[in-house]
């Protein structure tokens, strides 16, 4: 029988009642060896993350304001959670700790990561489970660079003698020993490292919502979840603003070749999303989700005979590279180019821009787009298949939805539409009627 790793997130860890939720899934199956968790996260809306309460903490102490309050409330809070579980003897002196640390001037990085050591400890001794400090496993370089294949065999090495296992998320060490955390919601990037190193069967990812669903559930009342997606359509989702687990969690899974599954841990009988390349036959649907954003800016630039000019794309790139503004997208025709880049990347230096574009590319013409927004029809079942824009277009059409732009990358995996902001909200509900209930035929 495989083994299963489960990644707990800040909600499902948020407090004593989440905790119990959290052992009935552990215990209901002998195979979860592996868990990982997060800092305690928000119990209720207007709530705060235990890990912004820490970095406010730092802040308050490098302002030279007074922090002792903030520190009590997140000290309360694990008291509480200790008491609660009853575990957790030593949590005042822990904070002792934590507290001198702070006045001798310690780091962000250490002071952001003891949310996760903190509720680590707590829900391992809970669960009855070993707990492996993620300070001695995850390893970073002396500049602080992440260590993938290091961190893989300290992992393996580690966890090879123990059955059952608690790892806190989010951090690990550089060789001085001094810590380390990920980016903002990197306890997703710990769970993929340790499913990769245990060789586990299956990645699961605890949060609270049962998966991914095929739109935004703001714009399409009840949208239909996704079963299986794949990596590549995750990443084509998740890159256009579906965000549900951590872009750098997806690495090490497809490496491993571990699927990734999406779980409600208010919902434990939700199958979720099932992440994984080869379950891309499993899926039923032409299109898999629909995603997008607002706030476009689009660069029009004519010029004739623009396809045979050697190094223009180079030289236009250039002069993104040297503003510093991000280029998106940058659909093509015959003597034309668009350059499609988020507005808030442009920071109010258009015209700048188009000064630079006109001098140096000595083009004919150059025409600002703004307000356009992009959507993205994404599914590995519309690649080679016939009729699959054709629908797409004729829907947004017949919304009588003007389309600014298409762009479509080579892999066919996804149909990316520039449309007026206006008119985004309309476009995605075209769009899934078209086609959410279009499946493949096999
Ligand atoms: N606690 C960290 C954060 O809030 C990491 C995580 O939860 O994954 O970003």
């Amino acid at each position: 029988m495989g083994i299963k790793v489960a990644k707990f997130g800040g909600s499902s860890v948020a407090d004593a009642i989440q905790i119990n939720k959290i052992k009935n899934i552990v215990d209901a199956d002998e195979t979860r060896k592996y868990i990982i968790v997060s800092a305690p996260g928000k119990r209720f809306d207007n709530d705060s993350k235990v890990t912004d309460l820490l970095y406010s903490c730092m802040m308050h102490k490098e302002h030279n304001l007074p922090f002792d309050h903030l520190f009590q409330v997140i000290w309360d809070r694990f008291k509480a959670l200790a008491m609660n579980l009853k575990v957790g003897g030593d949590i005042d002196r822990e904070f002792e700790i934590i507290k001198e640390s702070i006045n001798q001037g310690t780091t962000h990085d250490y002071l952001a990561s003891r949310g996760e050591y903190l509720n680590g400890k707590l829900i391992a001794e809970f669960l009855g489970m070993e707990f492996v400090d993620a300070a001695q496993v995850i390893k970073f370089d002396n500049r602080g660079k992440f260590l993938l294949e290091e961190t893989n065999e300290a992992l393996k090495e580690r966890l090879k003698n123990i059955d059952k296992a608690l790892i806190p998320g989010f951090y690990g060490a550089k060789p001085d020993g001094s810590i380390k955390t990920f980016s903002r919601g990197g306890s997703d990037i710990t769970g993929a490292l340790v499913a990769r190193a245990v060789n586990a069967e299956v990645y699961e990812n605890w949060t609270d919502v049962s998966g991914f669903l095929m739109a935004d559930p703001r714009i399409i009342d009840n949208p239909e979840p996704i079963e299986f997606i794949s990596y590549s359509e995750l990443r084509e989702l998740a890159y256009m603003g579906a965000s549900v687990l951590h872009e750098d969690a997806i690495y090490p899974a497809k490496v491993g070749n571990i699927p990734i599954n999406i779980r409600n841990t208010n919902l434990p009988d939700d199958k979720g999303t099932i992440i994984s390349d080869d379950l891309s036959k499993c899926q039923s649907r032409v299109v898999t989700g629909i995603a997008g954003n607002k706030d476009f800016t689009v660069l029009a630039i004519f010029k004739n005979r623009l396809s045979q000019e050697r190094g223009f794309i180079r030289r236009m790139a250039g002069i993104l590279e040297d503003m510093d503004i991000p280029l998106e997208h940058m659909p093509s025709g015959i003597d034309t180019l668009s350059i499609v880049m988020q507005t808030s990347s442009i920071d109010g230096r258009i015209d700048e821009l188009v000064e630079r574009v006109e001098n140096e590319l000595k083009v004919d013409r150059v025409e600002v787009v703004d307000n356009i927004a992009l959507v993205a029809t994404v599914g590995s079942g519309m690649s080679s298949r016939l009729g699959v824009s054709a629908k797409l277009f004729t829907a947004l059409a017949e919304a009588k939805i003007n389309i600014r732009m298409i762009d479509q990358g080579s892999s066919e995996i996804n149909i990316i539409t520039g449309v007026e902001n206006k008119d985004f909200e309309r476009a995605v509900k075209a769009i899934y009627d078209a086609f959410h209930e279009e499946k493949i035929s096999r």
